[in-house]
């Protein structure tokens, strides 16, 4: 069969938030470069973006990760509030229940002083709908931390992810980049930069380069290439012996909802909001994401150990996972969850930089390379983005919607300089 062949300046490979994000990017500042941004699945964000609570927070211990969390958060407020591009985007706030220990860490005295927060005490949280101290021997049994208080960050929510994916979809589309969809990357051409049309080629002593990428049919050429394939890297790019540095963590969502449930989603953490606030139990971690469409709570939990990381074709959320695990620590901290029921559920994967929680974003050859998104890649991704078309565009600094600068090397593997983030749910 006979590859049909086009020819680009940039092409993008996945159309997931990252993708897109970057794609714009390089588009705002090179409006003149042709770019094709291609992706297996049938349209834009159908991969883990699709998959997402959603949820944004600039509450990071990490320097780097706050930056980028908080100029990126500025910019969604600007496309929804200023521009009238909806998101979905709510303030309703991001409450960690904390136990004795964790209250009193330096941690908590740290970001309370620099992130827009709140501390609320026990009183607060029961009013809240939680159990501030589970059953004695339940509380043995499982681990449960007693909850000391929480930790609100206000600068915080939840929003839409396919609507944050549509803004840069039609801003993409509007300046004229290109898509190309059910296209999917087998291979990434290695070639000599001098051919010698010897068998073998390239030989160890020769400058290489990636001359095309080629799948689904297709053969696509480009001067650069742009990997935004999140979990999926490692297969493209370890044939040609490059190491994206990053594992699969399955995440399972389960979507559950009940009476109570839908009165507790109407309850804002004070008289000035009305949506439940994201919040994250003591321990284990699981999350609670309101979503205020189904009136339903979408409870998950990222795999942690006695759970191997790996990468399944369609993972999926396993019923049992939540009627033997999480269920019963629901039931103990947040009574409502005793008459409810799952009405839906899914899972996806979280790329994982277990060095030190935040992106790996380098470049080898003509190849840029953006992963790691370590679960934060929604509330991140307009200024990964930007650092990205950075990297591309050959720049040493980014500069973020805030403003704020970021070598871009400092998100790179080489002269990588990033402080571990502590706060990866
Ligand atoms: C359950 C869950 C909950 C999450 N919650 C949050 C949250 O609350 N807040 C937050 O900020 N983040 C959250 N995340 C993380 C966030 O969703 C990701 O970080 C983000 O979506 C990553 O975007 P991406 O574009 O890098 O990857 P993806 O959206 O996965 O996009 C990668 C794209 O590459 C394409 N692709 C891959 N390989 C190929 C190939 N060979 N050829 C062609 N196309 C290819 C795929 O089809 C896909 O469209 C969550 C993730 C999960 C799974």
């Amino acid at each position: 069969m006979s590859l049909s062949m086009e020819r680009f300046d940039l092409v993008v490979v996945g159309a997931g938030i990252s993708g897109l994000s970057t794609a714009y990017h390089v588009k705002v500042d090179n409006p003149d470069m042709r770019i094709c941004i291609v992706d297996r699945n049938p349209t834009y964000a159908q991969g883990n973006t699709a998959r997402s609570d959603a949820a944004f927070r600039d509450v990071f211990t990490s320097k780097i990760n706050y930056e980028m969390s908080s100029s990126s958060i500025s910019f969604y407020r600007h496309i929804q509030f200023d521009l009238g591009f909806n998101l979905g985007m709510h303030f309703n706030g991001y409450l960690f229940l904390l136990g004795k220990e964790k209250m009193n860490s330096p941690v908590i005295k740290e970001l309370s002083k620099t992130v827009d927060s709140k501390l609320i005490g026990k009183e607060e949280i029961k009013e809240l709908g939680f159990i501030t101290e589970p059953d004695r021997e339940a509380a043995r049994m499982m681990n449960l931390d007693e909850i000391e208080g929480g930790f609100i960050g206000k600068n915080c929510g939840i929003m839409e992810p396919d609507l944050l994916a549509a803004y840069y979809y039609s801003e993409l589309e509007k300046m004229g980049a290109e898509f190309r969809f059910n296209t999917n990357i087998t291979r990434l051409n290695l070639q000599p930069k001098e051919k010698l049309d010897y068998p073998g080629e390239p030989f160890i002593w020769q400058d290489k380069y990636i001359e095309s990428v080629i799948g689904g049919g297709t053969e696509l050429k480009a001067e650069q290439f742009f990997l935004a394939t999140d979990v999926w890297t490692g297969p493209l790019v370890e044939p040609l012996g490059i190491d994206p540095l990053i594992q699969p963590k399955k995440v399972q969502v389960f979507q559950v909802s009940g009476p109570g449930i839908e009165m507790m989603i109407g309850k804002g953490y004070d008289s000035d909001h009305s949506i439940f606030p994201f919040t994250i139990l003591p321990s284990p971690s699981i999350d609670l994401r309101p979503d205020p469409k189904s009136k339903s709570f979408w409870v998950s939990y990222s795999e942690k150990i006695g759970r191997s990381y790996g990468l399944e074709e369609n993972p999926v959320a396993d019923n049992d996972f939540y009627s033997g695990n999480l269920y019963p620590v629901l039931r103990e901290y947040v009574p409502v969850f005793i008459e409810s029921k799952v009405s839906s559920s899914w899972a996806g994967y979280y790329s994982m930089n277990n060095l030190d929680g935040s992106y790996v974003l380098f470049r080898e050859m003509n190849l840029s390379i953006l992963t790691g998104s370590s679960g934060s890649g929604i509330m991140k991704a307009d200024s990964a983005g930007r650092l990205a078309s950075a990297l591309i565009s050959g720049k040493e600094y980014a500069q973020l919607y805030s403003g704020h600068k970021i070598t871009v090397s400092d998100l790179g593997i080489k002269n990588r300089n990033v402080d571990r983030e502590t706060l990866i749910i």
